[in-house]
């Protein structure tokens, strides 16, 4: 799976629609301080599932949709859409079924963020997954932030273990492992109350 298209609307600063064609070989954007370099990682990072408002620099979410100037007025929504190449097939089943996917997400004020695939509506976990399952996500260590570099060579080992087991693609794993854990329990605690319900029969 490849990123290659990334288009935002009303993001950040970004307030019209603006779109980043991702060829091969890109590893960096540069430009003049305050241009808005950091707000397209972040764009990236949102789409693909980031919730925490902290991350995008806000103090919450509906930070990210422009905000206004002295020229232009505040936008209601802000959108980001992430184009990606799926011609080896590589997605996961749910989202398999095309050479490519376009993954949408939309914050309006007031009424929370939504995610879309292919069009139709889709869950922030779902989307979240397949962005897991390809070794990638809104806290992949594959984008660096500013200052990331310096967070990492003093990181706790614990810390640095993460980047291991993103390497090693088993990131999706945990989430999974979490849901097993909280179904496990609830099967536990039927089982309790059906144990109960015997002896009070018996
Ligand atoms: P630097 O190199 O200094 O880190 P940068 O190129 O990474 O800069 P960003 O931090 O991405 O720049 O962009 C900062 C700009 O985005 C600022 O001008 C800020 O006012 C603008 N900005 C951030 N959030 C919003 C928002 N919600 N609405 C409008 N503008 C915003």
């Amino acid at each position: 799976m490849q990123f290659t298209r990334l288009r935002l609307t009303g993001f950040k600063s970004f307030v019209d629609p603006t779109d980043l064609v991702i060829q091969d070989g890109l590893t960096g954007v540069v430009g003049p301080n305050g241009c808005g370099k950091s707000n397209l990682l972040e764009a990236l990072r949102w789409v693909m599932g980031e919730s925490r408002p902290t991350a995008m620099r806000g103090g919450g979410m509906e930070d990210v949709i422009f905000a206004g100037t002295t020229r232009r007025p505040a936008r209601n929504f802000a959108e980001v859409a992430l184009h990606i190449d799926n011609a080896e097939r590589l997605a996961p089943a749910a989202f398999n079924s095309h050479d490519a996917i376009e993954i949408v997400r939309r914050i309006t004020r007031d009424a929370g963020s939504a995610y879309k695939a292919q069009g139709r509506d889709v869950r922030a976990r779902d989307v979240q997954m397949l962005f897991a399952d390809a070794s990638t996500g809104a806290q992949s260590p594959a984008l660096v932030r500013q200052g990331q570099i310096a967070e990492l060579i003093n990181a706790r080992p614990t810390q640095r273990r993460r980047i291991l087991e993103e390497a090693a693609g088993i990131s999706g794993l945990y989430q999974r492992r979490h849901e097993a854990e909280l179904k496990l329990k609830a099967a536990e605690a039927n089982l309790t109350r059906v144990d109960s319900v015997v002896e009070s029969l018996a």
